[in-house]
């Protein structure tokens, strides 16, 4: 037993050894394995704060020179000589340079999305209106490529819808923009109809060959569905390659040399669906096309509710006598250039500053009574300088508007503690710019209100015409269109738009649906003859 007892404890003292030995073994790689986690989060924490750093500075780069583009576009958008096709082209660089400053936001969204920072912006909108605006913007592109693009809109589709209007036209423009890109015959259609989903649950019929009766809207309270088809002619998908498509960077096998492109749009779009509690579905056929379905729940809103855009304002000049001192502090020459033609013409005195350092010379010396400060600018900044000013007892009567293009609304905090009054984000809108001006200082302006054929149509109406948009059309034309209308005759009506020159489609588009929704009325305002 002794025996025993003697080999037992020298075993067990053998084995304590040996655990006492592991264990230290096991504490030195845990310790070192942890110096390697906090060395690694480190490194990923400093990954992370130049990311944020980058994508602000990427962002105050583009978004100043587009200031400059939107601007000027603004500018020239006053010239009351301008021909109507001048003014169109106009628009259109402005929407497209609006377009791509929401493109920008959304590049920065994307980081947002993948920290679960991205929320829905609900509000009610024109849903004509928007989906008339995307169809002018990217017929242009389709045309380029001798493409047909179709907007078949059904006539059940409400006008006035609440839902997040950013995320919806950021979509549309995703797979609008995929089937130009991938299409090289034929055509793209986009259709949008009212949807419900017990009907599409129970009715087997596929949704075009219901009627109109099936496809009455309902009541405004409850949640309804709008799907919509991208349905393209293109290159389409092979079914191996369907199933990865919606995952960021993936491109197919046939697409991935040849075009520009980054892989993100489908995984931003599907993103953006399911935050909007909707869902999106692909099927596609190798040679023959794609069509993309999505469905998004919306809530009916009625036109007042509706924001419509502030009409387009003429300002003329501000509606007193006195002077008013404006000085414009900021570095880049252009944006400085855009503001003195925006404000001078109206009757501001205008002094500029390249730098923080002459901005407050020019405020000693000439005592302007508001200031236009550029945050970011050479010798001084704007927080410093604005920091001076308002320590002097007269800088407290000076008011300063803070200009900047940083992305980040953290930043709004920061520019208010330096004491500045007010805050306006690049590139901005003149009558935004000039609403607060009159704020500040408490003037009005003098301003007409000018019409355009893009513009929004008046609340509570859905005239997307006006008669001088006929006005290519010849006058026999135009009175055998007043007759049929006169007369209800929808055969006609629906013959006399065959007429319509291929490249005039938003008309004829615009003339369908209201004979499609028995809207002779209208047809007969923007036809009349006078007398
Ligand atoms: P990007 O177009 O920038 O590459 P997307 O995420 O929008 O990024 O699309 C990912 C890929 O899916 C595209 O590169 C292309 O290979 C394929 N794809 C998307 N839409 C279509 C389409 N309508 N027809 C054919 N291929 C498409």
């Amino acid at each position: 037993i002794i025996t025993t007892q003697a080999a037992i404890s020298l075993e067990n003292a053998q084995l304590y050894n040996q655990l006492t030995s592991y264990s230290k073994t096991l504490e030195t790689k845990v310790k070192l394995r942890t110096e390697e986690l906090e060395f690694a989060k480190d490194a990923a924490d400093r990954a992370n704060q130049s990311k944020s750093e980058f994508l602000s500075n990427m962002s105050h780069e583009l978004r100043t020179p587009l200031n400059a583009i939107l601007g000027f576009t603004q500018i020239m958008m006053r010239d009351s000589n301008l021909s109507p096709d001048q003014q169109e082209n106009l628009d259109i660089i402005s929407r497209s340079g609006e377009h791509l400053l929401e493109l920008i936001n959304d590049i920065l969204d994307l980081s947002k999305i993948d920290a679960g920072r991205i929320t829905l912006q609900s509000g009610s909108f024109d849903l004509y209106s928007l989906l008339n605006t995307l169809e002018k913007m990217l017929g242009i592109k389709a045309n380029h490529k001798n493409l047909e693009l179709i907007f078949d809109l059904s006539p059940n589709l409400p006008q006035y819808v609440c839902a997040d209007a950013n995320k919806l036209r950021q979509i549309l423009i995703n797979l609008l923009s995929n089937a130009i890109k991938f299409t090289h015959h034929g055509g793209i259609t986009l259709r949008a109809s009212y949807d419900t989903p017990f009907d599409v649950e129970l009715d087997t019929r596929s949704y075009w060959d219901m009627t109109h009766e099936d496809l009455t809207p309902p009541n405004s309270s409850t949640q309804n569905l709008i799907k919509f088809e991208v349905e393209d002619t293109g290159i389409g998908i092979a079914p191996e390659e369907l199933e990865d498509i919606f995952e960021p960077f993936v491109q197919t096998k046939t697409t991935e040399n040849f075009v520009e492109g980054t892989g993100l749009g489908l995984a931003i779009t599907r993103k953006f669906i399911d935050l909007m509690g909707g869902e999106i579905k692909i099927r596609s056929q190798l040679n023959q096309g794609t069509t993309v379905t999505f469905r998004l729940p919306v809530t009916l809103a009625q036109a007042e509710e509706t924001q419509v855009a502030i009409p387009a304002k003429r300002f003329i000049k501000i509606d007193s006598d006195q002077n008013y001192r404006i000085l414009i502090a900021e570095d880049r020459i252009e944006s400085r250039h855009l503001l003195v033609k925006l404000l001078k013409p109206l009757g501001f005195e205008v002094q500029e500053a390249a730098d923080g350092q002459s901005a407050i010379e020019l405020w000693e010396r000439w005592s302007p009574h508001l200031i236009l400060m550029d945050m970011r600018m050479p010798i001084m900044n704007g927080y410093d300088a604005t920091q001076y000013i308002k320590r002097h007892l007269k800088g407290q009567a000076t008011i300063i508007i803070a200009l900047t293009a940083s992305a980040f609304s953290d930043d709004r905090s920061v520019i208010l503690s330096a004491g500045c009054d007010d805050f306006l984000g690049k590139p901005f809108r003149e009558a935004v710019l000039l609403e607060k001006i009159s704020q500040h200082l408490g003037i009005r302006y003098i301003y007409e209100e000018t019409t355009s054929m893009l513009s929004e149509p008046p609340s509570g109406t859905s005239a997307l015409l006006s008669p001088a948009d006929l006005g290519k059309m010849p006058s026999d034309w135009i009175q055998a269109l007043y007759q049929a209308a006169n007369q209800a005759d929808s055969d006609t009506l629906l013959q006399l738009l065959q007429e319509i020159p291929l490249d005039d489609r938003n008309l004829a588009n615009a003339l369908q649906r209201m004979v499609e929704n028995f809207s002779y009325d209208q047809i007969i305002t923007v036809t009349q003859v006078e007398g």
